[in-house]
């Protein structure tokens, strides 16, 4: 199955979209990728899905990547003694770390290391920013704080922290337990939440063992600060629009988006464009114009994937939702404005062999009448610097490991084929003429452009390139190597 399309699509899973015929018709209208939120669904939940995903995957036969995103050290109040109560403004509300139900004068916030971090003057954000509290006065295990803006608190609303970095660990009990759990089934990417340092990565780097690749969200305004030390240790970013539009004023979120997917292309490493992207979609069957814009403009941006949450996973239109992304996506691309937009902001470090060689296969396919690059690439770092190109051509990425398949599925532009180990490149060529007729790329009577690394087995090696027929017949006898 070949997709319209280089930008690709992430589509949450949930409660809408949990069975076979579901998820099998999201893959058809165009997922790319599944996104399994460990903060919703217990681990049967969790798993069953992972395990659909799987046999969708081996009944249509092209590789798709899951990503498990951790909840990280979300925080949030304790309970009310009558379930909610309303807060208005101008009068004081204390948090402290007393279990016993609140009022409308206090509440529980079990976090002592908060308490130690915050600062009179620090706001404290509670429900999604729906309500703002102003410390005024704190210690070791309380804050009394003025509410600035007023609302209804209601049992185990989230509190977000903007301005402190907060000495919390990046990962909670349950988050070493999920990432174990979600990597002993197999899963491609862990997304982190709430990372705040580059350290962050490092500790769930060293748990993941190599199992998946990590992804770090950005949602917090200190990881925005740290966002250059942190985009050298991840493997991928999501801009994480909800929260980070809590943290900082909401039209901060444009200007940072459009800054990190700039980044991440530079460095050739995979950026989703996440959340409420077609929200108005949970509820009805069409979107409002400005979704269609808003997931358009993430587009012409160089984003590698564009995302669904609630969407797709609890709306009642998940189909609909990643069908209209599919369209605005074909739509975008086909755009001279795109083509010009992209091109003209190719860039980053170009230092190795390999840089060098993906520079020209995209060259070479757009002189030439070449119909698509087949890139083989064991890691997926070949195939990585092949996608920062933006080729106009399509690009297959030849592996023999599933995994980097898998994991390349986030990532723009990138067909995957999982293929045999080969130790000649005469082998190479064929497999890459059969994958690119076999797979609808190209006919018999078209050329492509291979590129690998020879010899074969060691990852970072790509020196070789070739224009080549794609009929493997001509490969042959011209190719006595
Ligand atoms: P979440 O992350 O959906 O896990 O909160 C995405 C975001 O905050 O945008
Ligand atoms: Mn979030």
């Amino acid at each position: 199955m070949r997709r319209d399309r280089k930008v690709k699509i992430v589509a949450t899973l949930g409660p809408a979209s949990e069975t076979y015929d579901t998820i099998r018709a999201l893959v058809e209208a165009g997922a790319d990728v599944f996104r399994l939120n460990m903060s919703h669904g217990d681990q049967a939940d969790i798993g069953e899905r992972h395990r659909i995903i799987r046999e969708v995957e081996k009944d249509i036969g092209q590789p798709i990547g899951i990503l498990a995103d951790l909840q990280g050290p979300k925080l949030r109040v304790g309970v009310f003694k009558n379930g909610e109560e309303e807060l208005s403004e101008g009068q004081t509300f204390r948090l402290d770390l007393d279990d016993a139900e609140g009022d409308a004068t206090r509440v529980q916030l079990p976090h002592q290391e908060i308490f130690e971090a915050l600062e009179p003057g620090s706001s404290l954000l509670v429900n999604d920013g729906k309500i703002r509290l102003r410390v005024q006065t704190c210690g070791n295990d309380f804050a009394n704080c003025e509410v600035e803006v007023g609302g209804t608190i209601s049992n185990r609303k989230g509190v977000n922290v903007p301005d402190v970095v907060l000495p919390v660990a990046a990962l909670s009990d349950k988050d070493r337990k999920d990432l174990e759990f979600i990597c002993r089934l197999g899963v491609d990417w862990l997304a982190l939440s709430f990372v705040q340092r580059a350290a962050d990565v490092a500790e769930a780097r060293e748990l993941a063992q190599g199992r998946a690749a990590i992804l770090s969200k950005i949602e917090k305004p200190a990881a925005v600060t740290a966002f250059d030390e942190i985009l050298a240790v991840s493997d991928g970013i999501m801009v994480a629009r909800g929260d980070l539009g809590v943290e900082l004023p909401v039209q901060n979120v444009p200007p940072i988006q459009k800054r990190l997917v700039r980044k991440c292309r530079a460095a050739a490493k995979p950026v989703i464009v996440a959340t409420q992207m077609l929200e108005s979609m949970i509820e009805s069957p069409m979107p409002t114009r400005a979704e269609v814009s808003d997931v358009a403009a993430a587009i012409y941006e160089g984003a590698d994937a564009v995302m669904l949450s609630a969407e797709s996973a609890v709306g009642d239109y998940p189909i609909e939702a990643v069908s209209t992304m599919n369209n605005v996506a074909i739509e975008v691309e086909s755009d001279p404005t795109y083509l010009e937009v992209t091109e003209a902001s190719r860039g980053g470090p170009k230092q190795s062999v390999a840089d060098g060689i993906v520079s020209a296969a995209r060259e070479i396919a757009e002189t030439a009448d070449i119909k698509v690059i087949c890139c083989y690439s064991e890691s997926g770092k070949t195939a990585l610097l092949v996608a920062r190109e933006r080729p106009r051509v399509p690009i297959i990425a030849m592996t023999s490991r599933v995994g980097t398949a898998r994991r390349l599925c986030l990532s723009w532009g990138m067909h995957c084929v999982v293929t045999s180990e080969v130790d000649r490149f005469k082998t190479a060529v064929v497999n890459s003429a059969r994958a690119a007729v076999g797979h609808g790329f190209a006919e018999p009577t078209d050329q492509l452009v291979v590129t690998a690394g020879v010899p074969f087995g060691q990852s970072g090696t790509t020196n070789i390139l070739r224009v080549a027929p794609c009929d493997e017949r001509l490969i042959i006898p011209a190719d006595p190597e």
